[in-house]
């Protein structure tokens, strides 16, 4: 009798923390509805799991989603965790959006003041609440894995660390076509020829650190370039020098054209030239 007390009053405690957790994951699931049904009244819970949250407009679309990023996350944390990092946090938020606008939108809600900042935005990752935001109709696996890399790196560094634009937005396309063999995909050679025309302007890019700058004027360009250079340096370059670059970037917000050039020498004429080559390479082979 006494044994039973005791087992009871173990179990006791134990049933009530597991029906609390239940309650708490059913929780954040319907508060991420609320949060988003202000922008979107059509989307509602699809995938609830430890691992991942999918709100869709359908059943559909949350599905497929929720295969390609467990597929693609699975593959990228087993062969590039140690570059890109291993997020803390298991579970994804997946929204999307009835459209692009609606994205847009939401990513725009506290940003009055930013016209034209989200113009050509098609995605948004918030890495803080551990969440990315895509248009449902038109959810290319491109833009699901592209949004994902911001999701790993973001939530692995934590929220006090901020990457270079040039760095995150180039490793993020890297990952688009092949996450096996990250770098630039057929379906991209011919416009990064058209934009590229004038070459790589290094310097430039290093030094663009702000983001409203980065997707200014010259996101076309700061994309293809920023592309250009994370596959240049995932395909030609030692990836450990990468790895240490990133981490270099997660320990200080120093100057960071001095650190990478500490690490690639890019002043150099080995790693000018390789560039040139790489460039000339681009959609031949
Ligand atoms: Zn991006």
């Amino acid at each position: 009798m006494t044994a039973l007390y005791r087992a009871a009053f173990l179990l006791v405690p134990f049933a009530v923390i597991i029906v609390a957790l239940r309650a708490c994951r059913v929780g954040e699931a319907s508060r991420w509805v609320d949060r988003v049904h202000e922008f979107d009244k059509n989307i509602d819970v699809v995938v609830d799991e430890d691992d991942l949250i999918v709100l869709a407009p359908t059943q559909k679309a949350g599905f497929g989603a929720a295969y390609e990023v467990r597929r693609f996350r699975e593959s990228v944390e087993k062969n590039w965790g140690d570059l890109l990092g291993v997020p803390t946090e298991r579970r994804m938020v997946v929204v999307l959006f009835s459209s692009a606008d609606m994205v847009r939108a939401y990513a725009g809600r506290r940003m009055q003041h930013d016209p034209g900042r989200f113009a050509n935005m098609v995605g948004y990752t918030d890495p803080r609440h551990g969440a990315i935001f895509l248009p449902a109709h038109a959810t290319s696996v491109a833009t699901l894995r592209h949004e994902t890399v911001h999701w790993i790196m973001g939530t692995a560094a934590g929220d006090q660390v901020r990457f270079s634009p040039w760095l995150m937005e180039g490793l993020a396309q890297a990952f688009e076509y092949d996450p096996n063999r990250p770098g630039i995909g057929p379906e991209r050679a011919g416009f990064i020829r058209t934009i590229m025309g004038g070459g790589l302007d290094i310097e430039r890019l290093l030094d663009l650190q702000e983001y409203p700058e980065f997707v200014g004027a010259k996101a076309h360009r700061n994309y293809a370039e920023a592309l250009v250079l994370a596959s240049f340096l995932l395909r030609r370059r030692d990836p450990k020098l990468l790895r240490r670059y990133i981490r270099a970037e997660r320990a200080s917000d120093g100057d960071r054209v001095r650190q990478f050039d500490r690490i690639y020498d890019y002043r150099g004429n080995t790693f000018r030239a390789d560039l040139r080559a790489y460039l000339a390479s681009i959609g031949t082979g």
